[in-house]
């Protein structure tokens, strides 16, 4: 179920909880700032989640309170596990939600790596654009 908005930090999230160690992942990559992990229920081939170790919900909230070098480094991490998948080549699509528009189901700021396959249109289009 999609988050009811864009709220304060839930310590209870999954991806708090994976971070802790309370829940298993498939890792991929971790360093001092992020942790790289595949989905639970892929929607492509390849279907990575990446996320900072910090406690923030979007990439807004992210963003206004990281210090620089945490935001740097995540988005370092993010590039690094698009190319140690070696999808640079084939292409890839790096994709983060936030609030209910987008369907954002954890609230724990998370980017999306999709490959290993052509993705199609960026969003289902409507008539209303
Ligand atoms: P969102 O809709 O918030 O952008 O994406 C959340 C993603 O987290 C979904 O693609 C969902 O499959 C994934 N997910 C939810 N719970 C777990 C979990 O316990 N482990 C892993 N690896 N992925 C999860």
């Amino acid at each position: 179920m999609a988050v009811s908005g864009i709220g304060p930090y839930d310590d209870g999230n999954i991806f708090a909880r994976i971070l802790r160690g309370e829940i298993p992942c498939r890792k991929l990559f971790e360093d001092e700032h992020a942790l790289a992990f595949h989905d639970i229920n892929p929607q492509a081939p390849v279907h990575v989640l990446v996320i900072p170790k910090g406690r923030y919900v979007s990439l807004a909230d992210f963003t206004a309170r990281a210090p620089a070098g945490e935001i740097a480094g995540f988005f370092r991490a993010v590039g690094a596990v698009a190319r140690e998948l070696g999808l640079e080549e084939s292409g890839y699509r790096a994709l983060a939600n936030a609030g209910p528009d987008s369907h954002q189901e954890v609230p724990h700021l998370h980017v999306h790596i999709f490959g290993g396959r052509p993705l199609g249109p960026m969003l289902v289009r409507r008539a209303e654009g």
